[in-house]
C-alpha cells in the first residue's frame, strides 16, 4: 500500500550503531520517514523514534532491492539513500588467505554501496534525490596495517565522482562523507586504551574524536536542498586531521 504522506524518505544502512544510527534517528526526528537497514537485528530493535527496520547483509544484492521495495511500498518515494554500513578488520597481507579474507571488507564497504545505489536509482530519479556514501579519511591517506579498508574507502571516494557524472543529467546527486575518528563501535577498542586514545587525540587539531551526531549533521546537509549544487564531492569531517602534517609530537 502506498502512503499519501508527502514527507521526505530516507534509507540508511548500517543504522543499528554509530554514525548510521545517529543519522537514522536525526532524519526521523526532523520529519523524514526512515527505513533503517543493518545486519544486526538486535541493534535495530534499540533505535529511538518512529523508524521502520529491515535486517540483512548489504554486501549482497537482495537486501538492497528489498530495502528499496519496502520503502516504496510503505512510503511511496525515496529521496535519500545513506549507504553507510561498513566494516574493518584488514588481515595482515602476508597471512594465509589474506586476499580472500579482504573480500569480506570489499563486499560490505564497496559492493554494498554499489548494490545500494543501483537498487535505488529509479526511485531517486523520480524524486531528484541523492545518495551519500560513507567513506573515510582512511580513503584519503594510508593507514598502517589497514590496506583492505584503505582500498575500499579510497575506491568509494572515486566512485562518487564516477556515479555523480553518470547520473547528474538525470537529476540524481551522489556524494561521500569522509569521517575522521568518530566515537562508534568501530573505534571502541581505542576508547578502552587511555594511552592510545590520548596519543591519537594529540594528532587531531580539534583534540577529540567526533560524536556520531556530528557526522549525521554533515550527511543531513549533503542530503538537503541546501546542497542542491553539490555532487561528486567528498565532505571531510575530521576535526582537522587530514589538514595536519603531524610532524611535531
Ligand atoms: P559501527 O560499527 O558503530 O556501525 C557500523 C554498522 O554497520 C553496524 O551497525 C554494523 O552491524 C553494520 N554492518 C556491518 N556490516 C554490515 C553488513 N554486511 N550489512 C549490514 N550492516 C552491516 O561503526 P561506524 O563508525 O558507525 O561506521 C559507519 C561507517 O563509518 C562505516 O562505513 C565506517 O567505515 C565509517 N567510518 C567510521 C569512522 C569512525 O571513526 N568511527 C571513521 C571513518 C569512517
Amino acid at each position: 500500500m502506498t502512503s499519501t504522506d508527502d514527507r521526505r524518505v530516507a534509507i540508511v544502512t548500517g543504522a543499528a550503531s554509530g554514525i548510521g544510527r545517529a543519522t537514522a534517528e536525526l532524519f526521523a526526528e526532523r520529519g523524514h520517514r526512515v527505513l533503517a537497514v543493518d545486519i544486526d537485528e538486535r541493534g535495530l530493535a534499540g533505535l529511538a523514534g518512529d523508524l521502520v527496520t529491515l535486517a540483512g547483509d548489504v554486501s549482497a544484492e537482495p537486501v538492497n532491492q528489498a530495502a528499496v521495495q519496502t520503502a516504496l511500498d510503505l512510503f511511496g518515494r525515496i529521496d535519500t539513500v545513506v549507504l553507510n554500513a561498513g566494516t574493518g578488520g584488514t588481515p595482515p597481507l602476508e597471512t594465509p588467505g589474506a586476499v580472500d579474507a579482504a573480500d569480506r571488507i570489499f563486499g560490505v564497504n564497496l559492493r554494498g554501496p554499489i548494490h545500494g545505489l543501483r537498487a535505488a536509482i529509479p526511485a531517486l530519479r523520480a524524486t531528484g534525490g541523492s545518495a551519500i556514501f560513507t567513506a573515510s579519511v582512511a580513503g584519503l591517506r594510508g593507514d598502517p596495517g589497514n590496506w583492505a579498508y584503505n582500498a575500499s574507502k579510497g575506491a568509494l571516494i572515486n566512485l562518487v565522482r564516477a556515479f555523480a557524472i553518470d547520473y547528474a543529467a538525470q537529476g540524481v546527486r551522489v556524494n561521500a562523507l569522509a569521517p575522521g575518528l568518530t566515537r562508534t563501535g568501530i573505534t571502541a577498542n581505542v576508547h578502552q586504551d587511555p594511552r592510545l586514545l590520548a596519543a591519537i587525540e594529540r594528532r587531531i587539531p580539534l583534540g577529540r574524536f567526533a560524536e556520531p551526531v556530528e557526522q549525521a549533521e554533515a550527511i543531513w546537509f549533503l542530503a538537503s536542498p541546501a546542497a542542491g549544487y553539490i555532487t561528486g564531492t567528498t565532505l571531510v569531517v575530521d576535526g582537522g586531521l587530514d589538514a595536519n602534517l603531524g610532524i611535531l609530537p
